[in-house]
């Protein structure tokens, strides 16, 4: 018998992750770029969503992390399935409203597909930044259950803006730990799976953890991947990871979707959730339910574990 997943449970772990997502962008945003001395020394531990930071947030605001999440949401559940160019489209329109925080790679990115037409760039050193990493989820939930045509769309989906090795092997990671979490597989489950990948590429070593927790991919992944492995909770995953500082937003997204699909809704703080722009809640539930619908998994077909 091929393992076939409840499939109440997989939208109710895909609504976990979306929401998930927008909760560590929104508790972090507010200790993005800080030390995590500085956070301590200003109000010990971090754990409420008050908005502020460096980008002057409403509270429960959410930024580019979840953003382009959304708009890549968006163009997967318009056009009725993956396609990069209607993604390309979708993150060039999201530039145009004028977000208030853009990663350069990113800008850069965007504006050559603008320009060229052209759908990756050449590769690049500078490209190891986590700016693609960090949209994977919409992706992820897309390819359910096709481990394949999630590894080609998440690496089709980075090089839009981000063209480096480092960057298509943490979007692939993401989107395997996400499938894995939706699926409902346990913690050793998705532990081996982070083991293999580490084996794989030592760039990402998260134990012994080296705290560091900035831009580039391989600290964001690092963080993210021992904070999730070490914890028991949703919001212990949060907490701990965005009182790191360093790229806390995007390292607070991150780790929110696969914990938020692990752990699932029910495990979120009701005050978190309270807090969430409703605009930004009631739009990641309704993109979660229409991507998984679209999935393989969604579709009828068996998981390929
Ligand atoms: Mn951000
Ligand atoms: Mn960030």
């Amino acid at each position: 018998m091929p393992f076939r997943p409840d499939m109440d449970d997989v939208r109710d772990r895909a609504r976990g992750a979306f929401l998930g997502l927008a909760l560590g962008d929104a508790l972090g945003a507010t200790v993005e770029f800080m030390l995590p001395g500085e956070i301590r020394a200003l109000q010990g531990v971090h754990r409420e969503i008050t908005g502020g930071g460096w980008l002057r947030l409403r509270p429960g605001a959410v930024t580019d992390d979840t953003q382009m999440s959304i708009w890549m949401g968006r163009a997967i559940a318009n056009g009725g399935g993956w396609d990069l160019r209607r993604s390309a489209v979708h993150l060039a329109a999201w530039l145009r409203t004028g977000p208030a925080d853009v990663g350069n790679t990113v800008r850069r990115g965007l504006r050559r597909f603008v320009v060229e037409g052209t759908l990756e760039g050449e590769p690049s050193p500078g490209d190891a930044g986590n700016g693609a990493a960090m949209r994977m989820l919409p992706v992820a939930l897309a390819t359910l259950a096709d481990h394949e045509a999630m590894r080609r769309a998440a690496v089709e989906q980075g090089r839009l803006t981000h063209h480096h090795p480092l960057s298509d092997a943490a979007c692939v990671h993401v989107g395997e730990l996400l499938h894995l979490a939706c699926l409902g597989l346990g913690m050793p489950r998705l532990r081996r799976a982070s083991d293999a990948f580490v084996r794989a590429l030592p760039e990402f070593a998260f134990s012994p953890y080296r705290g560091e927790s900035g831009g580039y991919v391989a600290e964001t992944i690092a963080t993210v991947l021992h904070h999730l492995h070490a914890s028991a909770s949703f919001e212990e995953t949060l907490v701990g990871v965005v009182n790191r500082g360093g790229d806390a937003d995007t390292t607070g997204a991150i780790a929110g979707a696969i914990a938020g699909a692990y752990h699932g809704p029910d495990d979120m703080p009701r005050r978190w959730l309270r807090q969430l722009d409703p605009e930004v809640r009631e739009e990641a539930e309704w993109l979660a339910e229409r991507l998984v619908a679209l999935s393989p998994l969604g579709q009828g077909e068996p998981p390929d574990l």
